[in-house]
């Protein structure tokens, strides 16, 4: 339970279960769970990580770092706290680099903040479109960082980046708070990947899943996964709440 490279969650009365026995959102199976719920209401807790995030792109003192994005890009809902609270950061450090310095250095003006949104296409499938007004054009020809809470899988991620891409954006990384599907920059297809909790978090298909071999008690909480909805249709199995 909660070693220290969970700190930055934990601090904020987020709780990390290793041990358990959960069914994702995908509806594999595994034995550890983040909720990062707590921050989404905790502004000072989301300003602070917002600067964490934002720290790879953002000028620090009189020095220039990395690559400072146009726009910070992020999928909805969970992402959105995220990605305007690092365009933020981005933006307070653009300031106090200005005033700081006599350099002249080209920066944007403001760095912008844009979400994409689930839709369903014309097939019925769930897309991510950038469908607010004036949103997609702020990508056109500018350079865009992606912002996440959790990246699992990476589809969200992936959907997000095909938007900004189709908007005409150029994608110059992608930033988040917990990865745990093992994702990577290469595997993103983007030039830098900067997750703050970096995790591999282990996952069975459900009928090879040795926790139900070993009849683990499934965890059904609704916050932590889809093992509520899994338990309806294993009623014989034994469950759980972590939660109250
Ligand atoms: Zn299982």
């Amino acid at each position: 339970m909660g070693s220290d490279k969970f700190e930055i969650v934990t601090n904020y009365g987020c709780r990390v279960f290793e041990d358990e026995h959960f069914v994702y959102k995908s509806h594999m199976h595994g034995p550890a769970y983040i909720n990062v719920d707590p921050i989404l209401y905790q502004p000072w807790a989301l300003y602070n990580i917002g600067r964490k995030l934002a720290g790879p792109y953002a000028p620090v003192g009189l020095r220039v770092s990395g690559i400072v994005p146009d726009v910070v890009a992020d999928p909805a809902v969970g992402g959105i706290s995220f990605g305007l609270m690092t365009a933020l950061a981005i933006n307070e450090r653009i300031d106090a680099f200005a005033n700081n310095s006599q350099v002249r250095v080209s920066y944007p003006e403001q760095v912008m903040h844009i979400f994409a949104e689930k839709e369903k296409d014309d097939e019925d499938k769930e897309v991510f479109r950038i469908s607010r007004t004036g949103f997609a054009s702020l990508c056109a020809g500018k350079k865009v960082l992606v912002v996440e809470d959790v990246l699992n899988s990476g589809v969200s991620t992936a959907g997000v980046i095909e938007c900004v891409r189709l908007a005409g954006g150029e994608v110059i990384g992608v930033a988040c708070l917990v990865s745990r599907g093992g994702a990577t920059a290469e595997s993103l297809g983007v030039p830098r990947f900067d997750p703050l909790i970096d995790i591999d978090m282990v996952q069975y298909k459900a009928d090879e899943c040795p926790h139900c071999a070993e009849r683990r008690p499934m965890v059904i909480d609704d916050a932590l996964g889809k093992g509520k909805g899994w338990a309806l249709e294993h009623p014989d199995y034994p469950t759980k709440l972590l939660l109250r």
